[in-house]
């Protein structure tokens, strides 16, 4: 049977806060990407706290929307991809958006990977597209001045079924066992939510 674990907004709040002096000093994002909809909540929690690590600065959050199909069986790491849909993207306007930039993908957990993979290789291809944009002899540059990073709250130790690219950070505010995360911007009753997680209510 699968555990469940109920986690608090304090809980999350202090994992993000635990997290952010590392990110600010080794990453130090300028544009944070939030996968929604769990990664909205974490995403503006993680700007307060960069905002008051870093040089009071305010960034911009953009939200792309992501599902997971449950795959149908024999599908090959090729068609990983594919099991990803978008029911959400960056806008048209936002055509100069990523290059140049340390782009931060928030995301509240990491199960199988695969919807960071999708994240990261699609961001990675916006990038391409955006750099066409640009004078040809300065692209090299500005491809390399682009950035991204992946902060999740959770990541579950458990083998991964994608992969994202070794040479992005990748920040996670708690690893925890292959359990069932209750979040509680799922809750519909939060009270019974927070005692659930072993906490009185405030
Ligand atoms: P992936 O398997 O691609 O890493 O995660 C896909 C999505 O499944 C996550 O973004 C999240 O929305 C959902 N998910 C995976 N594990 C959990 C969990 O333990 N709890 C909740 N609430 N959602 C989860």
């Amino acid at each position: 049977m699968v555990q469940h674990l109920w986690v608090t907004y304090n809980d999350i709040h202090n994992l993000i806060r635990k997290s952010t002096p590392e990110i600010a000093r080794s990453f130090n994002p300028d544009l944070l990407i939030a996968i929604g909809g769990g990664g909205f909540f974490p995403a503006r929690v993680m700007r307060t706290l960069l905002r008051e690590e870093t040089t009071n600065k305010t960034l911009q959050i953009q939200a792309i929307g992501l599902s997971l199909y449950e795959p149908v069986t024999g599908t090959s790491v090729e068609k990983l991809g594919e099991e990803v849909i978008r029911t959400q993207w960056l806008g048209p306007e936002t055509q100069k958006l990523l290059v140049g930039r340390r782009n931060l993908i928030v995301d509240e957990v990491d199960d199988t990977r695969k919807t960071l993979h999708y994240a990261v290789s699609e961001l990675q291809k916006d990038v391409e597209k955006e750099l066409l944009s640009y004078p040809e002899d300065q692209r090299a540059a500005l491809r390399e001045a682009t950035k991204f990073g992946v902060f999740v709250v959770h990541n579950k130790k458990k083998p991964k079924l994608a992969e994202i690219d070794s040479s992005i950070p990748y920040f996670s505010g708690a690893d925890v066992d292959d359990v069932w995360l209750e979040y509680p911007w799922e809750a519909t009753n939060i009270e019974e939510h927070d005692e659930r997680a072993g906490r009185p209510a405030n």
